[in-house]
């Protein structure tokens, strides 16, 4: 899709756990070649707010939009792994790699995910199994993601080997085999010493000079301040405040949701 193309739509998103509202009719959106950021303090529904993008959780209500094939589509009710043929790609909140498995093989099984469907867990613990093997062509494709990333040199190495930084590089590269337009990142800076973030933020700016589209959930200000072109920021469920991450930083009601809590 073009630059500034609205690729991802989320009207009045909303979740209910029981009485609790995880999400509360949220709304913002997702332009192609943007990295937008999603803050807020514990508990306001950022990661919530993923599974639903991802359909890991159904809504409760309101509905979400992915560009694909020329158009907006609702995808609310589509199962993840339909979600992730249509282009969406995802990392999560904590690195889940199979640490005695190689760098390459760790890739893989994004590339698995691509050509066959199914879900991470289940992919792995097949694989782990050895009911399911992992053919040439998808070690090829997981290959050419690794030189995306700048991983190649390591990809022999036992997974578990690597540090933090390089692990969460290599999460990156297996949600780029599922060939996605929309990259969702969970915290992806989380316990990164401070090069391991500059160097991680280097490679989401490549991404996105090449046309991805970046949704990325961070506690670290300074990293979400340097990289983001647009921030939205949540508290108990509801969008307190979106725009510019200069201009949002002084927002008072984020200022209240970060110091006056
Ligand atoms: P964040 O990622 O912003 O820290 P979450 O989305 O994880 O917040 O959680 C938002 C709220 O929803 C919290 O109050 C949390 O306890 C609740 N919650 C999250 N997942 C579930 C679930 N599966 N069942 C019940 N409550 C949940
Ligand atoms: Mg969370």
């Amino acid at each position: 899709p073009a630059i500034d193309t609205v690729i991802l739509e989320i009207d009045k998103a909303r979740k209910q756990f029981g009485g609790l509202v995880a999400v509360n009719d949220m709304q913002f959106t997702v332009s192609a070649g943007q990295i937008v950021g999603l803050i807020g303090p514990n508990g306001a529904g950022k990661s919530t707010m993923f599974n639903l993008v991802t359909g890991v959780l159904p809504l409760s209500g309101g509905a979400i939009r992915f560009y694909s094939e020329g158009q907006l589509r609702d995808i609310g009710n589509l199962p993840s792994r339909e979600i992730v043929k249509l282009g969406i790609g995802r990392s999560f909140q904590h690195v889940r790699l199979l640490a005695s498995m190689s760098v390459l093989e760790n890739v893989a099984i994004g590339a698995h995910l691509r050509a066959k469907g199914g879900d991470v867990m289940e992919v792995m613990s097949s694989i782990l199994r050895r009911d399911s093997k992992i053919e040439n062509s998808l070690l090829a494709e997981a290959q050419r993601q690794l030189e995306r990333v700048g991983l190649s040199h390591l990809m022999q190495e036992e997974a578990g080997s690597l540090a933090l930084g390089q692990q969460r590089i290599l999460e990156i590269a297996r949600a780029l085999c599922c060939d996605p337009t929309l990259l969702l990142l969970d915290e992806p800076a989380a316990g990164l010493r401070y090069k391991e973030k500059q160097e991680l933020a280097e490679l989401l700016r490549k991404l996105r000079d090449e046309g991805m589209s970046i949704l990325l959930v961070e506690h670290d200000m300074d990293f979400v301040m340097n990289l983001t072109d647009h921030l939205v920021v949540m508290e108990f469920g509801t969008k307190i405040a979106e725009g510019l991450p200069q201009e949002v930083q002084q927002h008072p009601a984020v200022l209240e949701a970060y110091l006056g809590g």
